[in-house]
């Protein structure tokens, strides 16, 4: 297994899904996990599981807000003397036709996804030190358009670009810190139930895995991926294993967008 018990991380979305599944990866992979989340509870939820408060953290965290970044990395550089990880995996979706996508649905979406993204980045180079890695969480979306997902999709669209951005920035400036991609096709995460289309789907099926079976049927990318397969993905990008990986973006899709 991957060892990097050199990070000290920051994950975004950490109390539920991809960021939960992460946190314990990266946790079990030896390194600092600051379990960040708007919801508070979710991250100390996280965290408790996690069972060592020396090495797993919880924070509130907002990733729409500066203050809540410049706070969070001020501390996490005080108690552990370095920063050097950051995954910006926090994310909302909200389906619906776009006629009936309000003003600020989208604003919502775009808020959380891409703002959030660009102010972790943003707020990280800062404080980061040389040998970092910031690993955002995009999706086949930012790629490949699906029905009534255009905020979705057009944030995803544009975390891609942000990191790719970013990272000839970082190459250019020749300060160590590599900034990668991972997109994942559909992961088996309560994200889905917060969907109405999705619940509606688990009445129609009678059960949550009747529902993505269902909904596998009708897409692309066909069967659903768990947290944890994300998770080995974002841990590698993390480790001194990807040390000459920049700019990358790894599909988690099994090829069927390509
Ligand atoms: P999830 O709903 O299970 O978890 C998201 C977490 O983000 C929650 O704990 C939530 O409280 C937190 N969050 C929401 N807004 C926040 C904010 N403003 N500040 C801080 N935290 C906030 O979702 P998930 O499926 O684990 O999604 C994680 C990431 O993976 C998202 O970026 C999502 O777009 C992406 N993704 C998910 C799938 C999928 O099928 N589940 C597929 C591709 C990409």
């Amino acid at each position: 297994m991957l060892r990097i018990d050199d990070r000290v991380g920051l994950i975004t979305g950490g109390g539920s899904g991809i960021g939960l599944a992460t946190a314990r990866r990266l946790f079990d992979a030896g390194a600092v996990v600051y379990v960040a989340d708007l919801d508070l509870p979710a991250a100390q939820a996280t965290c408790n599981r996690l069972d060592n408060p020396a090495r797993a953290i919880p924070l509130r965290l907002d990733v729409t807000q500066p203050d809540d970044w410049q706070q969070a990395l001020r501390e996490i550089t005080r108690q552990q003397g370095r920063f050097n990880l950051l995954v910006n995996n926090a994310g909302i979706s909200i389906s619906k036709p776009v006629a009936e996508l309000s003003f600020e649905d989208w604003h919502k979406v775009l808020s959380v996804n891409v703002d959030g993204a660009f102010l972790g980045i943003k707020h990280a180079l800062v404080s980061m030190s040389e040998g970092g890695s910031i690993v955002n969480v995009a999706s086949v979306s930012g790629s490949k358009p699906f029905a009534s997902a255009a905020a979705y999709c057009t944030s995803k669209a544009a975390v891609r670009m942000l990191t790719k951005a970013v990272a000839i920035e970082c190459a250019d400036a020749q300060n160590g810190i590599r900034v990668n991609l991972v997109s994942p096709a559909g992961v088996k995460t309560p994200m889905w139930e917060k969907e109405a289309f999705f619940r509606a789907l688990i009445e129609e099926t009678g059960s949550v895995d009747e529902a993505y079976t269902a909904l596998a049927a009708n897409r692309p990318s066909q069967a659903f991926r768990e947290a944890s397969d994300v998770a080995n993905t974002i841990l590698y990008l993390a480790s001194d294993e990807a040390r000459h990986v920049n700019g990358a973006e790894i599909l988690l899709d099994h090829g069927h967008t390509l």
